[in-house]
């Protein structure tokens, strides 16, 4: 190979988005105000590995479902021939975990995780092969209170978030008894309009007929709305479930709709299901998806074990979070240290430090390619990182052990600058930035000060 010749260059997996620097602040977020919303209802976080046996989800999902059909990223060990497969969910994962650790052993137990997941789907806006999901499953509890809980700590979620505009679809779709007797109906009843179902329905008419109902085709939509509805066949037992579930929605002013068509992809869910969704976003519209699955942990061989959580996309509610206006953190830190000379550079990282353990984020200015650059040049980049303060060290602040301190953030023309002798300066510049700051109890600037 010629040495000349360009490396080519490698981009990352087609539907397998990086998430930059830029968007980090948008997921910190996120991320923190859900996990203190969890947090607030007893909920523990718990860690599973991205990949797990493939017979895992085959089991748990269920064969004819879009995910273990056409989605999942399966392949075998060439070390040992295991069959695997990067997670596409993650209540598989963490009720392999529950039994395997016996954590239900003294009790039902409220669950969190977060984390990638993996779908072979065609990538499209809200839709990636890998995405993020924040999940919670509360396992062990039997009535419609755990059911109205998960609910409303998604509504507190939004809240927190400041996202209005997500709305609750509420379903429930009964019992595997109730299903079949509905399911016979069902298809006798597409099977009277088979000529105009498109080719997926077709093909889901005998094997899963309740997705159906759930087809996004605008030529169906007359066809499944007057199809024959699963609530009208439930039993005694999972109405009184449903009414219940409604009954704690509605005390506690939540709004809802029940849909009718609202069924999971996945075969393990009965009795409730939901859906959060936005018009927001086009066609992916749905932030948060949950369910009862009642039958899923006997059907992995525990004792009979009540369990239902939620998942949530977090691409999504990122995305909600941007279009209502939340935007990326002004500030990468409180103070920007410029300096000139190789002993003003040394105060420079050892006053840095005794900053930092003051509780401040500090960046230090850092020499690249084009050298240690110019004074101007160094108090161009401390504004725009968004500092409150730059410390300038030069010859004379170096000879005379006092830091020139600048304000950054005042208006053009007010922006003092002192001279604070070294060992003042620590205390200077916290006073300035907490002490200056009227911190109240919902203050969200400099958390970490606290
Ligand atoms: P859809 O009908 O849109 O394919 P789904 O039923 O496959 O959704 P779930 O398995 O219930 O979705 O996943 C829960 C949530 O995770 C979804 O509501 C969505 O917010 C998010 N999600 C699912 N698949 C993707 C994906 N490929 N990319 C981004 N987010 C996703
Ligand atoms: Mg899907």
């Amino acid at each position: 190979m010629s040495e000349n010749k360009k490396a080519e260059k490698i981009t990352g997996v087609k539907g397998m988005p990086d998430i930059l620097p830029a968007d980090a602040h948008l997921w910190e977020l996120f991320e923190n105000t859900a996990q203190s919303v969890l947090q607030s209802y007893g909920y523990q976080n718990i860690r599973t590995p991205i990949v797990e046996e493939t017979r895992l989800f085959a089991r748990a999902i269920g064969a004819v479902t879009d995910i273990v059909e056409k989605e999942m990223y399966s392949f075998e060990d060439s070390m040992n021939g295991d069959q695997l497969t990067l997670r596409p969910e993650g209540t598989a994962g963490v009720v392999r975990a529950v039994l395997e650790h016996n954590l239900v052993y003294d009790g039902p137990k409220r669950l969190w995780y977060k984390g990638q997941m993996f779908r072979h789907e065609r990538p499209q806006r809200g839709r990636y092969r890998q995405f993020h999901q924040f999940g919670a499953e509360a396992v062990g509890f039997t009535g419609p209170d755990i059911d109205a809980e998960l609910i409303l700590l998604c509504r507190r979620l939004w809240d927190d978030l400041g996202l209005p505009e997500i709305r609750l679809e509420l379903n429930s779709i009964g019992d595997a008894e109730e299903r079949a007797r509905h399911r016979v109906d069902l298809i006798k009843y597409l099977e009277q309009h088979e000529e105009l179902l498109d080719a997926d329905a077709k093909r889901r008419l005998h094997t899963n007929p309740l997705r159906i109902l759930d087809t996004k085709n605008p030529a169906l939509q007359e066809i499944v709305n007057n199809a024959p509805k699963l609530l009208d066949y439930l039993g005694a037992e999972s109405l009184a479930h449903f009414e219940g579930v409604k009954k704690i929605l509605d005390r506690n002013a939540v709004q809802y709709t029940v849909n009718t068509r609202l069924v999971r992809g996945i075969d393990y869910y009965n009795r409730t299901v939901f859906e959060w969704v936005t018009d927001e976003l086009g066609a992916q519209g749905t932030v948060c998806a949950g369910g009862r699955y009642d039958p899923l942990i006997e059907q992995f061989g525990g004792k009979p074990t009540p369990a239902v959580g939620f998942a949530m996309g977090i691409e999504r509610l990122i995305e909600l979070m941007k279009s209502a206006g939340e935007t990326a953190a002004p500030n990468q830190c409180d103070v920007y240290l410029v300096h000139q000379g190789e002993e003003a550079q040394i105060q420079a990282m050892i006053l840095g430090e005794r900053i930092r353990d003051a509780g401040l984020d500090v960046i230090l200015h850092c020499a690249t390619a084009a050298g240690a650059g110019s004074f101007k040049s160094q108090m161009k980049k401390a504004d725009a990182s968004g500092a409150s303060f730059a410390i300038i060290l030069g010859e004379d602040e170096v000879a005379n052990e006092t830091a020139s301190v600048k304000a950054l953030r005042g208006a053009e023309g007010e922006q003092q600058q002192a001279s604070v002798p070294f060992t003042e300066v620590v205390d200077y510049v916290v006073d300035q930035i907490i002490g200056g700051h009227d911190c109240g109890d919902d203050c969200d600037e400099h958390h970490h000060h606290h």
